[in-house]
């Protein structure tokens, strides 16, 4: 667009906010929400309308660099996959495609080249080697709904627009807009369940932004949790209050392993060990059981900690327990129009869900949605023998920021054969690469959420075509994505991404055609693929037209002429409702059994390993919690100067007590040490924060050298992964400790 006016939806985090931009020249004038969006109605947050300064940051890659004598230059695109073929070819040549792996960050569930055109690329790899922000993040709630509910994508949603009662832990959506909840406006739908007379509880160890203005603020001990949820479901049955939906109950499993399972978790039992006492654990069971509808929602906090498996699977025990699962204000599963994991297959019964199919070679950890957790990447990389990892490709990745014991990863990166990565930014980690190659900017790339969308609050769909063309010789993503693939497959530098598209749509057809639950089973697949390409649509276009018209609400190829397409999104460029969440159960079980597993053998033998942890207090123990900020998002988007001047963030948090009898000040520079690792930061001392605990925001710690992020470099803040131990993880999905850190704090 040169001159006019663009709709389209933000993919810089979660919530999915509708923007209207100007356009004048070719040059962005104007970012702001757009009122007539159908899922935001005119909110953003301060991120939101820096996607101008984002397109137009100077240290933001244009050109692929490559690294020579320890210094990255500019090359072209022709050098620079040349350079990708030698590096990627040597190791696999050496040592075999699984000394190769792969690491996809956090931006890639946003971005839609990556979500359609990252499996080309990983399949084209072809390791077993990957990895993913995921074990840093929100893998233990989705491994929690497959065992239950049958798939990775059967993760419950807070019904947050019809709900009168939320408990949520370890969220902070003033800061966040919310995770695995799409939600524009959380907080405006969070206010909203104040005003209609219902309640918000918050359960963090911080009184976080959203804490101050929610009803009621607890203040658990990090890792309580599972023993908090424990002991809630223990008063439902102990009471009498558990009332199990009648839609529900014919389809569940388990029930009584569950009562079993949480006989002994009496909230005396486990006041000391969460912190919450006793009589207050009661009272938020009623509560629970009382409203006229409830949901319990874990975020972050809750994922990243030594139960984080555990604890995910709780939340929605305690969901079905006080019968607001699949209720309408209580917690519901998206119907996304893209379809998925859900919507795919028969109705109501499934293969279920997987996982440990191997197992990592340092320290065994199980494989977990087709990948090993992060916390043993540095030692696969650093440990000699068998299987040792020599190169590594990273996706939108800053490992050595978000992942633990980052003086370690740093130390293994610099020690590989070779490195690429794609990447827009020269930083901590991809300062390690041989090659970077650079996407385009944000506002050059179409955008529809295809992850994100299945975990939204009401079932919506927006296609947002790029703002502004490609630069001259800039490959858009997609093929990035998908010549990196062919050229680790030994397609030469000659690859043609249309190669790929081609195979990977017809590989769609073909599936979908063969399936009886599909819209299209039977169809000509020569027929289908015909009608896609009749537009001259290529890449992620292409399949997300073929995903909407295939998916529960599309057109069918014809069949249902007023279902879905990528033209009917087009043309409503703010969006198009498909409305309120509703019951899915049965239909939504994809279980082997075709049942509900409320107690997945898994999840129950570790709650012998939760009961230990009730007895085993560690009373005057310092312990670190993470914590983030509304202008930053994870380790990026520190170089946009409107986001990051003003009063420093990368502060310690501490409780007044903890401070006093340390004899630390306000403001005073202080050296927090763990087992791996000390940091320097200034303390922030205040009772917003429990004792025993302290806090410091990841994501920071830009002042490494090699870097290009001049702005960031100036706020550059200590690295909280310094101090995470990779020791330290959640046995089940092998996700990383982020928030429960023993840490011992002392003023420099
Ligand atoms: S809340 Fe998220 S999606 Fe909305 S404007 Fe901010 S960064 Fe963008």
């Amino acid at each position: 667009m040169i001159n006019g006016t663009a709709f389209r939806t933000c993919p810089l985090c979660e919530a999915g906010c509708g923007l209207e931009i100007t356009v004048k020249n070719g040059s962005v004038t104007r970012i702001r929400g757009d009122m007539d969006d159908v899922f935001s109605h005119g909110y953003i947050c301060p991120k939101g309308s820096t996607l101008k300064q984002l397109h137009e940051d100077p240290d933001r890659l244009r050109k692929p660099l490559i690294k020579r004598n320890g210094v990255h230059v500019e090359v072209e695109w022709t050098e620079a996959w040349s350079e990708v073929e030698r590096g990627l070819g040597a190791v696999i040549a050496a040592h075999g495609r699984n000394a190769v792996a792969t690491y996809m960050g956090n931006p890639s569930a946003h971005n839609l080249g990556s979500m359609t055109f990252g499996r080309v690329a990983l399949q084209g790899i072809g390791t077993k080697q990957r990895y993913s922000a995921s074990s840093v993040d929100q893998a233990p709630k989705q491994l929690a709904g497959g065992l239950m509910f049958g798939t990775v994508q059967s993760v419950p949603i807070p019904d947050l627009d019809n709900t009168h009662y939320l408990l949520m832990l370890g969220a902070n959506p003033y800061a966040s807009n919310g995770s695995l909840c799409t939600a524009p406006d959380f907080p405006g739908r969070l206010e909203a369940i104040l005003a209609r007379g219902g309640k918000v509880v918050v359960v963090d160890p911080r009184r976080s932004e959203t804490a101050q203005k929610a009803s009621e603020w607890l203040a658990i001990i990090p890792n309580g949790d599972a023993l908090f949820l424990a002991s809630i479901a223990h008063v439902l049955f102990a009471e009498g209050l558990v009332s199990i939906g009648a839609h529900v109950a014919p389809h569940l499993n388990g029930l009584d392993d569950i009562r079993n399972a949480v006989e002994r978790f009496t909230p005396e039992a486990v006041e000391r060990a969460c912190g919450i006492d006793a009589a207050t654990i009661r009272r938020i069971a009623r509560e629970l059981s009382a409203s006229p509808s409830s949901s319990v929602y874990g975020r972050i906090g809750t994922t990243t900690t030594a139960f984080g498996a555990t604890t995910s699977w709780l939340v929605d025990v305690v969901n079905t327990l006080t019968g607001n699962l699949d209720r309408e204000g209580g917690s519901l599963f998206t119907l996304p129009a893209a379809g998925g994991a859900t919507t795919k297959g028969q109705p109501g019964r499934g293969k279920g869900f997987q996982y440990g199919k191997g197992s990592s070679r340092i320290k065994g950890l199980p494989e977990v949605m087709g990948e090993f957790p992060v916390a043993v990447l540095a030692d696969e990389i650093l440990t000699p023998g068998d299987g040792q990892l020599h190169a590594l490709v990273t996706l939108a990745g800053n490992p050595v920021l978000s992942n633990p014991n980052s003086g370690k990863l740093d130390r293994a990166l610099e020690s590989l054969d070779f490195m690429v990565s794609v990447d827009i930014y020269l930083n901590e980690t991809t300062r390690h690469a041989d090659v970077i190659l650079p996407p385009p900017s944000h506002l050059q790339r179409d955008h529809y959420d295809v992850f994100l969308l299945a975990f939204a609050v009401r079932n919506v769909a927006n296609y947002s075509p790029a703002v502004l063309p490609l630069d001259d010789g800039q490959p858009d993503e997609w093929e990035i994505l998908a010549k990196l693939g062919m050229i680790a497959q030994g397609a030469g530098v000659d690859a043609d991404p249309a190669v790929a598209d081609d195979m990977a749509i017809e590989g769609l057809v073909a599936s979908a055609v063969r399936d009886s639950s599909s819209n299209i089973c039977g169809r000509d697949a020569d027929e289908i693929l015909a009608m896609l390409s009749s537009s001259g649509r290529r890449g992620p276009a292409r399949m997300v037209d073929f995903m909407l018209r295939s998916g529960p609400y599309g057109d069918a190829f014809g069949a249902a002429p007023d279902g879905l397409s990528l033209d009917v999104l087009l043309a409503n460029p703010h969006g198009v409702d498909l409305g309120a969440l509703r019951p899915r159960l049965p239909e939504v079980i994809r279980t082997s059994s075709g049942k509900i597993e409320l107690a997945p053998s898994q999840l129950i033998a570790d709650v012998e390993r939760l009961w230990a942890h009730a007895t085993s207090v560690n009373e005057g123990q310092l312990m670190l919690v993470g914590r983030r900020h509304l202008r930053s998002n994870n380790s990026w988007m520190h170089n946009i100067n409107v986001l990051v001047k003003g009063k420093p963030r990368c502060t310690l948090q501490m409780n007044p007590d903890d401070a006093a009898s340390r004899g630390i000040s306000q403001g005073q520079a202080v050296r927090v040490r763990s087992r791996v690792g000390e940091v320097l930061a200034p303390v922030e001392i205040t009772d917003d924060i429990r004792a025993g605990v302290v806090s410091l925001p990841h994501g920071w710690g830009h002042s490494v050298p090699g870097t290009r992020l001049s702005v960031a470099g100036e706020y550059a803040g200590v690295n909280s992964n310094a101090l995470t131990d990779e020791d330290l993880f959640d046995p089940i999905s092998g996700t990383s400790v982020l928030n429960g850190i023993p840490v011992a704090v002392a003023g420099a």
